[in-house]
């Protein structure tokens, strides 16, 4: 398949583009090489006035790169505007930070003197998702460039605008042509990048399915790989909960970007004693929501990303549906133009239920009641994904217990504000390895070279 641009509050093909030929893939990989010889020479000066100058441009021009995040894959305008000046952001972190972060640190053996140093391992490639166009890779460039690699991106295939317009940023910001390249590649293609020798690294958020396939492949070619995989986080309202203050969070959770974030809200698990209350006004808050154009600021609930990922999404529900699970709102298309979904809330999810383990990658909440709050722990931890969750209890003290006690990479007391420039962000099992942002981010495809100096005489 091409890269196409369709939107999905229409329907209509706005832009296609071919796959890389053979001999631009070979061009573009040769020139990632070649510029990383120089770039790695490069002071972090250098490099951080090249990120500075592409988070100021960013900043300036949030508008036209949130039309295209609009038009490539739906998303609200306000949010994709905040997605843009929070990407800009992240270069911006890096440029200030990446310096410090891959300074050396001493170390203190018995003899002589040790020091750690970081420096780049190469041409990293990036593998990345259509649901944050830009905050993806922002995430891969800002501290990947910092550390002196080059990144080669294979951006998914409904949002080549958004993948174009990245490139071009770095570009116009200064960075040499081979730091940042777009490949509009296959996945045959990927495999082939993957196998080349001169990429040093694989860096890959997606789905559980492209995890397998991307970390196979580079570990048969023993090559170092991060995974940022797919959700299925649990929201777990606590008998103490404010439901004044939950409620607002748990539809932004579950509605933001149109249902379809990774770490979003996806199991709501409340105890006995709140869940009727919680319910009850959870469904008057999600009703309340209003479908419409993405462009149009007065739209709270917007499409889904393409039509496959509709009918894929319709596909689970009905599923669910099957396998005993109750409607208690939703459930269908939305009876308009676009790839919309109406919000929906399944009940009575039985462990045998494939609704119980899936990801539900939209508008659709999955409804829990349990006995208490080690019940409500359980549950959250019989998933096989480990990416994110929540806790809701005016008892912080109460929520950071149970916190602790859920097996996942991030979680929230009273809050799901995900994402900050530095807070690692990543999971385990199923959700993947890694963590991208913070310090953590750019220590993944860094070698971290031991030198130890000082004479002393050889153990007799
Ligand atoms: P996807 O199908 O895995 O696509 C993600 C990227 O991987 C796209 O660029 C896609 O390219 C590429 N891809 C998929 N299979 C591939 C293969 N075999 N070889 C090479 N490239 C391959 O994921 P999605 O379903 O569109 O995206 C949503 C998923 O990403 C969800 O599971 C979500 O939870 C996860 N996600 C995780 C994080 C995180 O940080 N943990 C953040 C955001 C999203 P094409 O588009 O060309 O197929």
């Amino acid at each position: 398949m091409t890269y196409q641009s369709i939107n999905p509050n229409t329907g209509k093909l706005l832009k296609s583009y071919e796959h890389l030929t053979a001999a631009q893939l070979e061009k573009s990989l040769a020139t990632a090489e070649a510029t990383f010889q120089t770039w790695k020479r490069t002071s972090y000066a250098h490099r951080a006035e090249i990120i500075n100058k592409a988070a100021a441009l960013m900043h300036a021009q949030a508008d036209d790169f949130a039309k295209l995040a609009a038009l490539d894959m739906g998303k609200r305008i306000a949010e994709a505007r905040g997605e843009v000046n929070f990407s800009a952001d992240i270069l911006a972190y890096y440029g200030k930070n990446g310096a410090a972060f891959l300074a050396n640190t001493k170390l203190h053996p018995k003899h002589g003197e040790a020091h750690m140093e970081s420096s780049p391992f190469g041409v990293i490639f990036c593998v990345e998702p259509w649901n944050f166009p830009y905050y993806q890779l922002a995430r891969v460039a800002g501290p990947h460039l910092m550390a002196g690699n080059t990144v080669v991106v294979k951006h998914a295939g409904c949002v080549p605008q958004c993948a174009i317009a990245f490139e071009k940023l770095l570009l116009d910001a200064g960075a040499p042509v081979g730091a940042y390249t777009n490949l509009l590649i296959s996945h045959q293609q990927s495999d082939q990048v993957i196998d080349d020798p001169r990429i040093k690294g694989v860096a890959l958020t997606g789905s559980v399915a492209a995890g397998r396939s991307i970390a196979a492949r580079a570990g048969q070619n023993l090559k170092k790989t991060s995974m940022e995989l797919g959700g299925s986080d649990a929201f777990i309202v606590l008998d103490d909960a404010d439901l004044d203050k939950a409620i607002p969070w748990a539809v932004w959770g579950r509605m933001y970007n149109a249902g379809q974030t990774c770490c979003a809200a996806k199991r709501f698990i409340a105890v006995e004693a709140i869940a009727d209350k919680f319910l009850a006004r959870f469904k008057t808050a999600l009703e309340a929501l209003v479908p419409g154009d993405p462009m149009d600021p007065k739209t709270t609930h917007g499409p889904l990303s393409t039509e496959d990922a509709l009918l894929q999404l319709l596909k689970q529900v009905d599923a669910a549906v099957k396998g005993g699970a109750k409607l208690l709102m939703g459930g269908k298309r939305i009876d308009r133009p676009g790839s919309f979904m109406q919000t929906t809330i399944l009940t009575d999810i039985a462990p045998n239920n494939p609704a119980f383990r899936d990801e539900f990658f939209g508008p659709v909440v999955s409804f829990y009641r349990v006995k208490d709050e080690a019940a409500a722990i359980a549950l959250a931890n019989d998933s096989d994904f480990g990416l994110g969750g929540s806790v809701w209890t005016q008892d912080e003290a109460r929520g950071k217990r149970v916190a602790s006690a859920v097996d996942t990479g991030m979680m929230f007391v009273n809050n799901i504000d995900w994402s900050d420039a530095e807070l690692p962000f990543g999971g385990i099992k199923n959700s993947g390895y890694g963590r991208e942002l913070g310090n953590m981010g750019i220590q993944e495809f860094v070698n971290k070279k031991l030198v130890r100096t000082g004479h002393f005489p050889a153990p007799v």
